[in-house]
């Protein structure tokens, strides 16, 4: 097989190399570190499955939402922990409380981000919180087969590319399998984040085993070392959270991505409630984190059901969950910088390429809030002056 899919469309989802009766498909690092399949010529005997479950080449079937509905974890614990409100781990619980599996992100000891299977409870707790990189596969779709043959339910979190290739990967429609994927701006290959986590490893002179990049209520990028924090930056102070935030690096393919629209891949789609309360009033605090849910099949409807007895949930306006997040609209658009990233970084590497990318972004947000201290120090002389003269 010459190639399987157009490289500039290809999402790196692993579906044509868990499909390969021959096992002679591997992912591979270009120099950005973006991974790409790559035939082995000898082992191929041009049977030309890859092509044919490679979602690039046939989109699967899209749906439409079939409501939105504004959610939590009603586990305040289990909230903070998770990037928005938390929904992902009452639909793991869920399964597994029916004896079935599930299938997440975690770091792994290279901190290279991979997706894994969990069986029980504690297994999960890694699965929480939202990892701004791409996580490789691997031959998790194959599994996926394999535990559905067995007849357990399973449940699989991931970006909406990654959904494409396993349902085009099992080419039907299982009972027992709960697809749900991500709102997603986009992905950065693993390599920018470890090439920024070596650097401030050697500047601060500790090793980190853990990343997170949403801490309790905030948006921070997050180094462990042994549970202890090591490292601790504001998004828009990091040159690798700003330039994950405004498009600057991810895969080729992420800015024309086909999923990125109210359609939805999978039976059940989870972001962040952005635009909430913007249509129809509400009063609840996004401070603790909010998540939407789009049921998009009678299955995922189902399923949300199940899950109900460990979330507080309320029916929204579809239109307030479309209109309040891009990424149901279009997908990300490439930054100013895109072009000027691409072409330092074979040569300059991972730093010097952001910082000199980001700098603007990173000046202006200074400079705002410079601004807003000023106004917050201003407000609270006049509230004290008023004091003051109401007294005399
Ligand atoms: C790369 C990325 C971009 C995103 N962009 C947006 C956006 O533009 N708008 C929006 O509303 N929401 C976005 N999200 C989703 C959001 O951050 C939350 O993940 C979502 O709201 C669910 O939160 P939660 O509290 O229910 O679960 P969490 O505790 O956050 O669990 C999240 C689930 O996502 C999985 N996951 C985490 N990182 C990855 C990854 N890199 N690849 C595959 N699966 C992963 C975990 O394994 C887990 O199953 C994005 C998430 C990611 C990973």
């Amino acid at each position: 097989m010459e190639q399987i899919c157009d490289k500039n469309k290809c999402s790196g989802c692993c579906a044509c190399m868990n499909a390969c009766p021959k096992n002679c498909i591997s992912m591979e690092y270009d120099e950005y570190g973006v991974q790409l399949p790559v035939v082995d010529k000898d082992k191929c005997v041009d049977c030309g499955l890859c092509a044919r479950v490679c979602p690039v080449n046939t989109t699967p079937k899209l749906n439409d939402p079939k409501k939105a509905i504004a959610a939590w974890h009603l586990d305040d614990e289990i909230r903070k922990k998770s990037a928005s409100g938390g929904v992902a781990a009452a639909f793991y619980e869920t399964t597994l409380e029916a004896g079935g599996v599930c299938y997440g992100t975690v770091f792994d000891e290279d901190l290279k981000l991979v997706i894994k299977k969990a069986e029980n409870m504690e297994q999960i707790k890694a699965f929480k919180g939202s990892k701004y990189v791409q996580a490789y596969v691997g031959y998790t779709f194959k599994d996926v087969k394999k535990e559905l043959e067995r007849d357990k339910s399973v449940t699989y979190i991931g970006t909406p590319c990654q959904i494409a290739g396993l349902k085009s990967y099992l080419k039907k429609d299982y009972d027992k399998l709960v697809t749900v994927d991500l709102i997603c701006h986009g992905v950065p290959s693993i390599k920018y984040l470890q090439d920024h986590v070596k650097d401030i490893e050697a500047k601060i002179n500790k090793k980190a085993d853990d990343i997170s990049f949403r801490g309790e209520y905030s948006f921070e990028l997050t180094l462990y070392e042994n549970k202890e924090v090591i490292f601790r930056k504001y998004r828009f102070l990091d040159n690798y959270f700003t330039g994950f935030l405004n498009g600057l690096f991810y895969r080729n393919n992420c800015y024309s991505c086909p999923y990125a629209r109210q359609q939805r891949v999978s039976d059940i789609t989870i972001g962040d409630f952005w635009g909430l309360g913007q249509e129809v009033p509400c009063n609840y605090s996004m401070s603790k984190g909010i998540s939407v849910i789009l049921p998009n099949t009678e299955k995922g409807l189902e399923f949300v059901k199940k899950a109900s007895d460990k979330l507080f949930m309320k029916e929204r306006p579809l239109t307030e969950a479309v209109n309040g997040n891009d990424q149901l609209r279009h997908p990300s658009e490439k930054h100013a910088n895109y072009r000027q990233f691409m072409d330092m970084y074979p040569n300059y590497g991972f730093e010097k390429s952001a910082t000199e990318c980001t700098k603007k972004d990173i000046a202006e947000f200074k400079k705002e809030e410079r601004k807003k201290n000023v106004r917050r120090v201003l407000s609270k002389g006049k509230r004290i002056c008023k004091k003051i003269i109401g007294r005399q």
